[in-house]
């Protein structure tokens, strides 16, 4: 019986198959072709967890036992004394995966196993659907439920780099249209300029003509994106009651650690919140206290599998339930390792997913499979997601500056994204 396995190298793989920059740890083993894999997407500052993993966590862990996974994420968070954030925490995180896939490996067994064993055969997910106007909207849905999406993210506008009024680019408002409306001042800064109050108006009507075209056999959900004050988010959530959303995601910034309270005591609607968070201390509070219904973080962010399995357990006996982040800045990597969690917690929600294309089934042979409304992880020991090195290199990450997450109100004043 093995009871010890030293990490030989962390060796870190930058590839954007799909064009966000994607970031993959990779531990060996003295045994040829024993190693694990992890993802550490931090897709904006993609630079800081690379450094962060060659410069800092492969000299601490080279010759440690690979099998003290929790040991080792203590040790990867204590030791250099100032804790958290998420450069440090994607690092973390991409090595916390890796451990967990390198230890089911070295079991024979599929991750679920590890994690108490399956308690579903696949993972329900959702998908973005995206228009310029209600009609545009509806004929996405379309597309969507015909590929068997029962959940679909409804958002007016566009994707998330063309929804915003850019004075100098020109573009679209958050919300689809509006632009006629906003009138920054003399010398206001460029920016994604987005108006609250048309945004609300123009969503709400995407949401009857949905419900209008589709009926009530469809769940529906929202992403507000943290663009709205408590007021404006409680009256928001309340108009959305009538439509059944399955969750309204993020309706505050993360910084109004205090509103959340309010916002529940307002409106019926399921709330989803949490995409932002790094700490314990953060999501805690709102699972305690019952006043989200769906915790959705980005589990490298968070600081790996280690830490969201003890929030996805802590969430179900408080009624709260999963919904992990899952967009194009999640590797196959990542999903596969929030599907085997996904398949092995009761409490589980509905997962995001943006399906991956064939460059990214090149650069990740094994990536999870999607069919009619669902995702189905394949029967290879540890997360079953391997990396081609040789294609990842043919899809280099680009470091470019963010422009959509320079939003702005009407009055050019900055807001969270
Ligand atoms: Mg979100």
């Amino acid at each position: 019986m093995r009871d010890q396995l030293p990490i030989a190298d962390v060796q870190v793989v930058l590839t954007a198959p799909m064009g966000r920059n994607l970031v993959i740890a990779k531990l060996s083993t003295p045994e040829s072709g024993l190693y694990g894999l992890g993802c550490g997407t931090f897709t904006q500052r993609f630079h800081a967890v690379d450094a962060f993993l060659r410069q800092h966590l492969r000299p601490l862990l080279l010759g440690r036992d690979a099998l003290r996974t929790e040991e080792l994420w203590r040790l990867m968070v204590f030791n250099g004394y100032w804790r958290g954030g998420p450069v440090v925490n994607n690092a973390v995180g991409a090595v916390d995966m890796a451990l967990w896939d390198l230890k089911a490996k070295v079991a024979g067994l599929p991750l679920y196993q590890l994690l108490g064993g399956k308690v579903r055969e696949a993972a329900a997910v959702y998908q973005h659907a995206d228009g310029p106007t209600p009609e545009a909207l509806e004929q996405h849905v379309r597309e969507l439920k015909q590929h068997g999406l029962r959940h679909v993210r409804l958002r007016l506008g566009g994707g998330a780099q063309a929804t915003r009024l850019d004075p100098e680019a020109g573009g679209v408002a958050y919300g689809g249209g509006g632009q006629d409306q906003i009138t920054p001042p003399d010398g206001a800064q460029p920016g994604a300029y987005f108006d609250p109050r048309h945004y609300v108006a123009s969503t709400l009507d995407a949401f009857t003509h949905i419900r209008t075209t589709f009926g009530d056999d469809l769940e529906l959900l929202h992403d507000v994106h943290e663009r709205l004050d408590l007021p404006e988010a409680i009256r928001f959530a309340k108009e959305l009651e009538r439509y059944r959303l399955f969750f309204l995601e993020d309706p505050l910034a993360l910084e109004d650690f205090t509103g959340y309270a309010q916002l529940r005591a307002h409106t019926s609607t399921p709330i989803a919140a949490s995409e932002l968070f790094t700490t314990a201390e953060q999501w805690l509070p709102l699972v305690r206290d019952r006043l989200i219904d769906f915790l959705r973080m980005h589990v490298s962010d968070l600081g790996g599998l280690t830490p969201a399995r003890k929030a996805a357990v802590t969430a179900e006996h408080f009624g709260v339930r999963t919904a992990w982040h899952g967009p194009g800045d999640c590797s196959p990597v990542g999903h596969a390792v929030n599907l085997h969690l996904n398949l092995a917690t009761p409490n589980f929600g509905v997962q995001e997913l943006q399906p991956f294309d064939d460059r990214a089934r090149e650069v990740f042979p094994g990536a999870p499979e999607f069919r009619d409304g669902y995702l189905y992880p394949n029967d290879r020991p540890g997360h079953g997601v391997d990396l081609d090195e040789d294609a990842a290199a043919k899809y280099p990450c680009q470091a470019e500056v963010v422009k959509w997450s320079q939003a702005r109100r009407p009055d050019g004043s900055l807001h969270a994204p």
